[in-house]
């Protein structure tokens, strides 16, 4: 029989959304946890810089600002626990957590549990991946010292990480398959102007080739309707993320790209249930959006919790805190 802990908020992430919604309950007076199944801070710690957090002005990292936040959630008390969680059910109003070593009961649950990279789903790809197919580039680009690599997408990750690899590699292709980027507008001007950098417009990667590292890339440009190779020593792609939704997605509502909707108290169609930051189905996603996202949610919490105390709901009883 699993021990079972039980909590007013179960928070499941502990990137930007899920740390500000720790931070948001535990000073609101509230007992949470934040669970994390794999690097503390999540998918922001993969970035190298991160210059439009407002009043981080000197350029900082993604793992330092996410360490930042982790010591200002530990600085009111706020528990983590790094065990992975395998299932969410409901009891009643209460929410039942389970992980592989034991059973939590929390009163509210806050789904923060972001996304991750698409794939592009061309041959080569899986096979390639760790000896020249890459997804971060701040973890790997250092191994291309001098080397060619190209960058896959038109968005601000794709922009960003490629001038990034410019620090280390000769040159960077950008392949994007539009003739126009998606990227904010100063990202993109950094972009035009440095000289290691050759944009492949309106053209898509085919198949990644080589022997026992990449070796090249099969390109096919639509507007010209022709394919051609070209030598690179790696290649990282940035087309999109998709939803880490698997704990939620037989029960709580999505769109159809499978992130959660939420009302505008960031609550899902569950009553008690909340997700913040990258799972959510929005248009911005960003460090300010995600903390945004878990402050109202750790709100919105707290006032479903009172509400549903004050009505002395029985179900909800089987969640109360040992005294
Ligand atoms: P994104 O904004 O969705 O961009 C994905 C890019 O990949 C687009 O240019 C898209 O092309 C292209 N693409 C999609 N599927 C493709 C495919 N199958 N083959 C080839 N290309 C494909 O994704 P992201 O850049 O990863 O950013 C995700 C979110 O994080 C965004 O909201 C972004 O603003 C945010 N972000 C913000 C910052 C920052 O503020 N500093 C940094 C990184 C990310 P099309 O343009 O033709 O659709």
């Amino acid at each position: 029989m699993k021990e079972v802990i039980k909590y007013d908020i179960a928070i499941i992430g502990s990137g930007p959304a899920g740390m500000s919604a720790a931070i948001y309950a535990a000073r609101g007076g509230l007992k949470p946890i934040v669970f994390e199944k794999g690097v503390l801070g999540g998918q922001i710690t993969v970035t190298q810089e991160v210059e439009n957090y407002p009043g981080f002005h000197k350029t900082l990292s993604g793992i330092e600002l996410m360490d930042e936040m982790k010591k200002h959630a530990d600085k009111f008390g706020t528990e983590i626990c790094e065990e992975e969680v395998k299932g969410v059910g409901m009891q009643g109003l209460c929410k039942i957590i389970e992980t592989d070593k034991k059973i939590y009961h929390a009163k509210t649950l806050i789904i923060a549990t972001g996304a991750h990279p698409r794939k592009l789903n061309v041959p080569g790809e899986d096979k390639f991946y760790g000896k020249g197919v890459s997804y971060c580039a701040t973890c790997d680009g250092f191994f291309y010292r001098d080397k060619v690599v190209a960058v896959v997408g038109g968005g601000d990750s794709a922009i960003e990480e490629a001038m990034f690899l410019t620090r280390f590699v000769k040159k960077v292709y950008i392949i994007h398959r539009r003739n126009e980027l998606r990227a904010v507008q100063i990202i993109q001007d950094r972009a035009f102007e440095n000289p290691k950098i050759e944009f492949v417009w309106n053209s898509e990667i085919q198949e990644v080739s080589g022997k026992d590292f990449v070796e090249s890339i099969t390109v096919y440009n639509k507007k010209e309707e022709k394919h051609f190779d070209l030598a690179v020593d790696g290649i990282f792609v940035y087309v999109g993320i998709l939803p880490n939704n698997e704990l939620i997605e037989s029960r709580v509502e999505l769109d159809k790209q499978g992130f959660a909707l939420v009302d505008d108290s960031m609550q899902t169609n569950i009553p008690g249930i909340f997700a913040a930051g990258d799972i959510v189905s929005k248009k911005l996603r960003q460090v300010i959006t995600a903390a945004s996202d878990g402050a109202i949610a750790a709100w919105s919490a707290e006032k479903w919790i009172t509400i549903h105390q004050e009505n002395d709901e029985t179900d909800l009883k089987t969640c109360e805190l040992p005294k």
